[in-house]
């Protein structure tokens, strides 16, 4: 017999083409008529357009989102809704926007709508990262779930190939660390195969055909399955280790996921012999671990975390924060074990 838990989602995900048009009566649906909508500056353009889209129910845009969630940003951001009499915010763009949106939500209580344009998942979790300083926190609240994520695969068609390989790539680890998470059920274990099943068909097409609509959809797909799987369960070292690297050197998200990813998945792999399977299946080969190094290798991703800015005068002190504190891992870590991954990854030799 086998035991578990499994928590639902209260999120309403609308999926498909062109729905972003469904906009307006997805605030409608929640009662919100005065929708302030957020982006980065980079996404000024495409969020204008949704808040002439939303008519009289938008209060106009807030384009200063920025990597990292900065509380000062924030802060602004709140101060801005509440002069504008926002009552809901609308995030569009990737997971630095949406984790301006939560950290608003936080402050506020205000309703939040998302429409997603990168893979990294953070739509579908309770998950909220913030900085203050150069200090990085991380936190699961359940008051910063969002309310209605509006996934419009027109709108990833302009995520440059090579972001787009990353982001996926990043989905791929949140999927990953599911298959092993202390706490996995049989239906994360579904989602987060199937995610695995369709990034890793879907990024190579979109590496060499950004704007192929079939492709486009199928990773839209498999990063909507790795964050709800994100959402549901924990992680584990992989995750661990990048949220260090991240904080130590503000090393980029979604690259770093990318690189760190095989060497996790090489030293858990022994003790997460059925993730591993799955992984496989997705992935065949004769080694799951090279298989994922090849994969990133072959769409031009970076392989290595020097190449990414890390120093390597960095390696023992990022081993030393990966141990202290450590997330639960299906293998147990010591300083010995993470220096040797770290030096690895940062070199970028095979896992
Ligand atoms: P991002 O949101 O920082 O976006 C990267 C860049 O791509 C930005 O300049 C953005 O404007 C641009 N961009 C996004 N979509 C585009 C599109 N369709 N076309 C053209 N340009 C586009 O990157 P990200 O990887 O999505 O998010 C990373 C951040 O999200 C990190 O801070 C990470 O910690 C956080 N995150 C949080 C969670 C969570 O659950 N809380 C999950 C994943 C990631």
């Amino acid at each position: 017999m086998k035991a578990f838990v499994h928590r639902g989602q209260i999120t309403k995900v609308v999926f498909g083409s062109g729905t972003r048009s469904r906009i307006p009566e997805e605030a409608d649906a929640l009662g919100c008529h005065r929708v302030l909508v957020l982006c980065t500056p980079g996404q000024a353009d495409q969020a204008a357009e949704t808040s002439d889209l939303l008519g009289a129910a938008a209060v106009g845009t807030f384009a200063e989102a920025a990597a990292h969630t900065p509380v000062e940003v924030t802060e602004k951001a709140v101060a801005h809704a509440r002069t504008v009499g926002a009552d809901a915010v609308l995030a569009m763009g990737g997971g630095s926007t949406i984790g301006l949106g939560k950290a608003i939500a936080l402050r506020t209580g205000l309703p939040q709508l998302a429409l997603p344009t990168t893979y990294a998942g953070s739509e579908m979790t309770p998950i909220l990262g913030e900085t203050e300083g150069n200090r990085k926190t991380t936190r699961r609240l359940p008051e910063v779930l969002l309310k209605t994520v509006v996934y419009d695969v027109d709108l990833t068609l302009t995520l440059p190939a090579a972001l787009s390989v990353v982001s996926g790539i990043n989905a791929m680890a949140h999927a990953v660390e599911s298959l092993y998470a202390q706490d996995r059920d049989p239906v994360a274990f579904l989602m987060a195969g199937e995610s695995l099943d369709a990034l890793v068909r879907s990024l190579p097409v979109i590496e060499r055909r950004p704007d192929d609509a079939e492709a486009r959809s199928d990773a839209l797909y498999g990063a909507w399955l790795a964050g709800t799987c994100l959402g549901t369960v924990g992680m584990a070292l992989h995750h661990k280790v990048c949220h260090v690297l991240g904080g130590m050197f503000g090393l980029p998200h979604a690259e770093t996921h990318t690189v760190v990813l095989p060497h996790v998945v090489a030293y858990n792999g022994p003790a997460a012999p059925e993730a591993m399977a799955r992984i496989a299946q997705a992935l065949p080969g004769d080694d799951v671990a090279t298989g994922l190094f090849d994969f990133a290798a072959r769409l031009g991703a970076p392989t290595a975390l020097r190449d990414l800015g890390m120093p390597e005068s960095g390696i023992a002190q990022a081993a030393e924060l990966i141990v202290q504190d450590s997330y639960w891992n299906p293998r147990p870590v010591d300083r010995t074990t993470a220096h040797a991954l770290l030096s690895r990854a940062w070199a970028g030799e095979t896992p």
